[in-house]
């Protein structure tokens, strides 16, 4: 069985960036209707008893293309929005500090510079997806974007997302309506970067 991360703040916690209804909406019916049609999917493929990265990651491996399109879209979307939940704080915003933040300024040589080109991803984003902040076992990072609900593992980059700002509409429309760039500039400032820090951690050691 699959489960939504549990949420790590109150709906209205990241007012006025996110605003209260639009985190319940998406955490209790958006995420919750992915994670429930992951658990139907896997089960139906036998593949229940694997963990969710090693999931995404064998999806050639199922045959019925209807099924793996389902596994695809659902387990991604299940995925997606652990970490997108999890990697935001009503104590966020700022510039990743400690080890993390000096590979992260080694990486892209300022945070303004790398707010620009994440930016640039999450806006240029045609139609629904992500832009993600990636690391890959050798300590490296990278920036991408991608559609839907797919992601760095399910794209076989060899990288593993570590921070992820969801750019459907259903994100932000409610209170941004057609303004997407508002969203995201409103996004920074609630990015957790202690657990963004963790998850690079997590990665590297892992
Ligand atoms: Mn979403």
């Amino acid at each position: 069985m699959f489960y939504q991360v549990q949420l790590p703040y109150s709906y209205e916690a990241l007012e006025p960036h996110v605003d209260a209804l639009t985190m319940e909406t998406h955490y209790s019916k958006h995420h919750a209707t992915y994670t429930k049609n992951l658990n139907d999917a896997a089960e139906k493929a036998g593949l229940s008893h694997l963990g969710i990265e090693e999931l995404m990651s064998s999806l050639e491996t199922v045959t019925d293309q209807g099924l793996r399109t389902a596994l695809r879209n659902n387990s991604g979307g299940f995925y997606n929005h652990n970490l997108y939940f999890s990697t935001m704080s009503p104590n966020g915003g700022g510039q990743p500090t400690g080890e993390f933040g000096e590979i992260f300024l080694k990486t892209f040589g300022s945070y303004e510079a790398f707010r620009e080109q994440f930016t640039k991803l999450a806006t240029g984003q045609f139609g629904s997806g992500w832009a993600w902040l990636s690391a890959n076992k050798a300590g490296e990072l990278k920036l991408s974007s991608s559609p839907n609900q797919d992601n760095p593992i399910i794209e076989k980059s060899g990288f593993i997302p570590i921070l992820g700002i969801d750019v459907w509409e259903h994100a932000y429309y409610l209170k941004y309506k057609n303004l997407r760039p508002d969203y995201i500039k409103a996004y920074y400032e609630v990015i957790d970067w202690k657990t963004v820090a963790e998850n690079y951690k997590a990665v590297v050691e892992g």
